[in-house]
């Protein structure tokens, strides 16, 4: 289930140059933005703090946590992750992320268990090998290796898409108010964030689950396909009450959201991990995940 839809159509920012400002004034108007009022569209990763800001939350929603052990080691993989995004990229990001992986195991501190094994048989392990494991997960048919390396990878790919994702131009980006992927690297969301502030006040913004980047999608309606009719919302009501899960009854998919007037402190990487429980709670109604978080795997 978490692995599914991982896979998306790359967008190269090369097949979207030849978009023509009247394409990117068409998307904005579709967005419901005003151009020169509106914020972007787009919003792109801050390479500085990403990861950094991730640790952080992760650790403050781990204490007193059931799941606490496992949100504070993704806390140490998003340390290393902010340490390795610094360094430059050698080559485009489908082929960067085996270097990044391995910077991002030697930038790790030790670890114990099973994680040490899996990430001492990624370190010998050929980039071949690296990329079959990676190709067997994103089919679904990774073994209980694969999952178990699955975070490793994940990150490593977060890094070096992450950084991609940075470097590029946002006004030659133009994403659709209705875009199911990712505009710059074409995965799934991994939820949505309902804004506060001036400008983006109650937009949506979905978040990719692998380079950070955040595209405005509409609201009240279905991300994966389109259906307003039969959306209703789920909420565990306590603690998490500014999280809720989008539920579509046309297309049976779930996508988590977070309402940032309930905190503006949500990470949704992070916070996706720490309420698992409402995840467990929808799957049992029958719906199935729209994007995957690629640290959620350690979880099943
Ligand atoms: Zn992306
Ligand atoms: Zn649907």
């Amino acid at each position: 289930m978490i692995l599914a839809g991982w896979i998306g159509t790359i967008i190269r920012k090369s097949d979207l140059m030849s978009h023509s400002p009247s394409d990117l004034q068409a998307a904005i108007a579709e967005a419901g933005l005003i151009p020169g009022q509106s914020p972007s569209p787009l919003l792109l990763p801050d390479t500085t703090k990403l990861f950094a800001k991730r640790a952080a939350r992760l650790r403050h929603l781990a204490s007193g946590h059931s799941l606490e052990g496992w949100l504070l080691f993704a806390a140490l993989l998003a340390d290393a992750q902010q340490a390795v995004i610094t360094t430059e990229a050698l080559a485009p990001p489908e082929r960067q992320w085996l270097t990044d992986l391995q910077a991002l195991l030697t930038a790790l501190p030790a670890l114990t268990g099973p994680a040490q094994a899996t990430a001492e048989g990624l370190r010998h392990a050929t980039e071949a090998e690296v990329a079959e494991r990676q190709s067997r997960l994103q089919s679904g048919q990774g073994t209980p290796d694969d999952l178990a390396a699955s975070p490793f990878l994940g990150a490593a790919e977060q890094i070096a898409w992450t950084r991609f994702a940075a470097q590029q131009d946002s006004a030659a980006l133009t994403p659709s108010a209705i875009a199911h992927s990712c505009p710059v690297c074409g995965r799934p969301p991994v939820a949505g964030m309902i804004h506060i502030g001036s400008e983006s006040s109650g937009l949506r913004y979905l978040h990719c689950s692998c380079c950070g980047s955040a595209w405005h999608h509409v609201r009240a309606t279905c991300v994966a396909c389109g259906e307003s009719k039969g959306v209703s919302y789920r909420l565990i009501e306590g603690d998490h009450d500014g999280v809720r899960a989008e539920c579509c009854d046309s297309c049976h998919s779930t996508l988590k959201l977070f309402l940032m007037e309930k905190s503006p402190d949500y990470e949704p990487i992070a916070d996706d991990l720490a309420s698992l429980a409402l995840d467990i709670l929808v799957s049992e109604e029958g719906y199935q995940r729209i994007g995957g978080n690629p640290f959620l795997v350690l979880g099943n």
